[in-house]
């Protein structure tokens, strides 16, 4: 399908320096920072510098050096923030069932207190 890019959101707008951010790393090709409104102990966002709307937006279109060094920054954020021994969740959303409130590809990170179970219904 046809991926609209809405340059104007707010992650594009962190991306170009235009707002702050509490930022973890940076790479190349991404870029990872502190939740504004964090959900757990730890909650970091990684999302790539180019412009995708989402996962699978990036999946198709990103290079593989785009591909590679965004999975390696979220392997490098989990490992700074020390989240394997307790354990995490890595989430995604997408879109309007996903309710994906920001519309640039971002990977939250959460971790730090018991997370509960993947989904509730309703
Ligand atoms: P999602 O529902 O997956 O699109 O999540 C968007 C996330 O972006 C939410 O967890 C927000 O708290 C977070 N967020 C929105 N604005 C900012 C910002 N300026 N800095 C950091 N995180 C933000």
């Amino acid at each position: 399908m046809p991926y609209t890019y809405d340059d104007q959101n707010i992650f594009a707008k962190i991306l170009r320096g235009e707002i702050p951010n509490d930022t973890v790393l940076e790479t190349e090709h991404s870029l990872a920072f502190r939740d504004i409104r964090p959900q757990a102990p730890v909650h970091v966002l990684v999302i790539p510098r180019g412009s995708y709307v989402c996962y699978d937006h990036f999946a198709q279109d990103a290079s593989d050096a785009e591909i590679l060094d965004y999975t390696r920054a979220i392997g490098r954020v989990c490992e700074m923030e020390g989240v394997a021994d307790g354990g995490f969740r890595l989430i995604a959303n997408a879109g309007e069932a996903g309710v994906q409130e920001v519309p640039h590809l971002h990977v939250h990170i959460l971790a730090g207190r018991p997370l509960g179970r993947m989904l509730e219904r309703g």
